[in-house]
């Protein structure tokens, strides 16, 4: 697609197993359109973090990417060695890691941190221009720049989280992952981050794919929201849509199982049952275990991914209502 500036095409991972490999990725496709926010949601355990990965070519054993293509502004990334890809990563396009007090090195100053990653990308960069260019990434993300010299274990978890995302623009990529960055925070501090990232997306026009497992915290953020489970795609389309109208029975699901602050007061339900073992996923729909709305036909025939017009979904109940896009 012209204006698409990441393009994921049947992607799959398998992680490598005493027995059968693992799939967590199956085939997974999508496009992500210039300054779109899209999400990817699903519990633990249904291949959102590892399709992340994938993407930004950052897996290790033993996961192995093992067919498909991703394409970032039209460039194979699958055929990029390790050199090419270091050139990519910071300066076009950046990952933000789940927890900041990891990704972070403990050793160096905020300030070192922002120095080793802009001179390993341009070696004529004066001091005085890492040192502006830091300040400015820091108010970008509402840090007083008297924090730069700080050590990470100085600021609380809600400012390495910002300081995780200041470094991500310190080249103001096109793109930017995030895989769950405000899962250690509480309820207000990821309110408030999530609010800042949306901010800075308006305003600096760069894409996010967004990886969480608590679908609400992105139902006001995000453009476009893809469900996983178990590897697969069950559901992608616009956030308001499926959250107003979801389709596919895990969707319901996901969404019963978070209370809204809007209407009637309703008893929360969860889905029973947990996420299959990939290396010996059920037969037919992978969900049908868990689903209240399975028949028999569910555990022997795996659905297509059907096109419903603005959203596909992958389940058997709506085969004859769009094209199976495989
Ligand atoms: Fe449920 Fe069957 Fe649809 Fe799978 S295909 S989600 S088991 S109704």
């Amino acid at each position: 697609m012209a204006d698409a500036v990441l393009e994921v095409r049947d992607l799959c991972v398998d992680y490598a197993t005493r027995s059968a490999p693992a799939r967590a990725v199956e085939r997974v496709s999508f496009d992500l359109h210039r300054g779109e926010f899209m999400a990817i949601v699903g519990e633990s355990g249904c291949g959102k973090s590892t399709l992340l990965f994938a993407i930004a070519r950052l897996l290790t054993p033993p996961a192995e990417l093992t067919g498909g293509d991703v394409r970032f502004n039209g460039t194979s990334m699958v055929q990029l060695g390790e050199k090419q890809l270091r050139a990519l990563r910071w300066r076009d396009f950046s990952v933000v890691m789940q927890s900041a007090m990891n990704a972070l090195n403990p050793v160096k100053s905020i300030a070192a941190q922002y120095r080793d990653a802009m001179k390993a990308h341009d070696k004529r960069l004066s001091k005085a221009d890492i040192e502006e260019r830091s300040r400015e990434v820091l108010l970008l993300v509402g840090i007083d720049p008297v924090h730069l010299h700080s050590y990470p274990h100085q600021l609380s978890g809600g400012m390495r989280q910002r300081a995780m995302i200041a470094m991500a623009l310190l080249f103001s990529p096109e793109l930017i992952l995030m895989d769950e960055p405000t899962s250690a925070l509480d309820v207000v501090a990821q309110r408030s981050l999530m609010t800042k990232v949306k901010e800075l997306q308006e305003r600096l026009g760069f894409a996010i794919v967004f990886v969480t497992h608590d679908m609400s915290l992105v139902s006001n953020f995000s453009d476009r929201l893809a469900v996983m489970y178990a590897g697969q795609v069950s559901e992608i389309g616009p956030t308001e849509l499926l959250f107003a109208d979801p389709k596919h029975p895990y969707t319901k699901g996901l969404l019963d199982a978070f209370p809204s602050i809007y209407g009637e007061r309703v008893e929360l339900a969860g889905i029973p049952g947990s996420p299959p073992d990939l290396s010996e996923p059920p037969s037919g729909c992978h969900f049908h275990p868990r689903c209240s709305e399975a028949s028999e036909r569910c555990a022997r025939v795996a659905p297509g991914f059907y096109d419903l017009g603005e959203r596909q979904v992958r389940c058997l109940l709506y085969v004859d209502e769009g094209a199976d896009r495989g």
